[in-house]
């Protein structure tokens, strides 16, 4: 039997406790005893026990101090005086100010871009002032450009919500009616033109929904982006800027970033640099794929809230399946008018074989392939289970029963193995 640690924490005005759960199929339970705290933004209610599985990495700060007990084996925990809460707070203040300027005039809200290279806490950042938004009485929409990580889809997407309470300490921000548009892979890096087209696309909904959502509009939006900031990875941060219009950008960690965007922006753009949190942990090119994995996994199964999935078969004669990009070709052959560059965002149709075998399949809510398949949100994803060439089947694993809506499907290069 393994033995149960219990470990209490006096925590200090103005601190935090770090820590990991790393070993497999480990639970730790966290409880506030006496006092305020919070996490990443999100109030923590006192008594109330909260269940952190393997791969997290949380603090837990106070801003007036508070006891903290944890139940169960950490890899790492520690108090730290040193954060840059004060910071990130001083950020949020003035973003509030320009919301009751937005609202006083009826002019559009603060819209802020989160950027900085990899493991920086760019994702938690945004957490974080989109928390003290939402408890401002905010109603503040959030962006999510990290194809790598898909925090409101699955990973190769980009997406968007309409935050209207704090992210939950367990599942994160209520995944209620998200905006999601299909990528297919997990970095911009592996087809530019399409991704480029996907943020426009995003950022045009978001301006006309604002238009419609007074309340959104003063609130202003918070965009997280990708950790890929040389190159060609600095050309989709600043086409990212200019599609969605950003007043400010928030630079994490990264001075050189800072001094270019602040070269290159307009000067109408506020371009702030920020430092990391000490406790924000880097993180392996596998653990990056097993959170990946997880993130697949809890859209399916569930986090806290356990779903049941269904599974069933579709006939190969039933189904529309596409991939978005054809092998591009140089401009010398391309028929007249057309772009090399086109062909990236051309849809391929794609006939069902064994290579379909794990593969997500996002299901577009276009009619048809001659619909603005490009400019479609997405109803959701389903994965293939198994293809049976004898009986030309495709096993489906998806949120919703049978039958698959007829529409069009988009093929995905990630994948997940359902060992459920
Ligand atoms: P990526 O480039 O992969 O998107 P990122 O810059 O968005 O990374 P985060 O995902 O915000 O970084 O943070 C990396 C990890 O560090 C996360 O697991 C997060 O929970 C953890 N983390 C962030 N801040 C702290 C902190 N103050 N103490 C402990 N862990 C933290």
């Amino acid at each position: 039997m393994t033995e149960v640690q219990l470990q209490e924490f006096k925590l200090d005005p103005d601190s935090e406790l770090r820590f990991e759960v790393e070993s497999k199929n480990e639970k730790v339970v966290l409880e506030v005893k006496s006092g305020y705290a919070e996490l990443f933004g999100t109030e923590l209610v006192k008594g109330k026990p909260y269940e952190f599985h393997t791969g997290a990495k949380v603090a837990v700060f106070t801003w007036h101090g508070c006891t903290v007990e944890l139940r169960g084996r950490t890899e790492v925990s520690y108090m730290a005086k040193e954060t840059p809460m004060v910071v990130y707070l001083n950020v949020h203040a003035a973003l509030e100010q320009q919301r009751v300027a937005a609202e006083q005039e009826s002019t559009r809200g603060p819209v802020t871009m989160v950027v900085g290279p990899g493991d920086v806490g760019k994702s938690t950042l945004t957490r974080i002032l989109l928390n003290y938004a939402v408890r401002m009485g905010r109603r503040p929409i959030y962006v999510d450009l990290d194809v790598g990580q898909g925090h409101i889809s699955v990973p190769g997407t980009i997406g968007a919500l309409l935050v209207e309470r704090p992210a939950s300490i367990e599942e994160g921000f209520s995944q209620q009616a998200p905006l999601v548009y299909h990528f297919g892979h997990n970095s911009p890096g592996e087809n530019l033109e399409l991704y480029n087209t996907i943020v426009s696309r995003l950022a045009e909904v978001i301006a006309e929904r604002c238009e419609n959502n007074k309340k959104a509009s003063t609130s202003g939006v918070i965009i997280n982006t990708c950790g890929w900031i040389k190159g060609a990875g600095y050309k989709v941060l600043t086409h990212a800027a200019q599609a969605f219009e950003v007043d400010v950008i928030l630079v994490l960690d990264n001075e050189r970033l800072y001094n270019e965007l602040k070269r290159d922006m307009p000067k109408f753009v506020k371009v702030v640099y920020l430092p990391k949190s000490g406790g924000v942990v880097e993180r392996s090119s596998t653990q990056r794929a097993e959170a990946r994995d997880a993130r697949i996994r809890e859209y399916f199964y569930g986090k806290r809230t356990p779903y049941y999935p269904h599974s069933f078969d579709v006939k190969f004669s039933d189904l529309k399946i596409y991939k978005v990009g054809a092998p591009s070709l140089p401009d010398s052959c391309m028929p007249l008018g057309m772009r090399a560059e086109d062909a990236l965002t051309k849809l391929v149709s794609v006939w069902p074989s064994p290579a379909l075998h794990h593969r997500l399949l996002a299901v577009s809510f276009a009619a048809g392939p001659d619909d603005d398949v490009l400019h479609s949100n997405l109803a959701g994803f389903v994965c293939v289970t198994a293809v049976d060439m004898e009986r030309q089947t495709l096993t489906i694993l998806s949120p919703q029963p049978r039958p698959l809506p007829t529409t069009v499907l988009l093929l995905s290069e990630l994948q997940y193995m359902d060992n459920h």
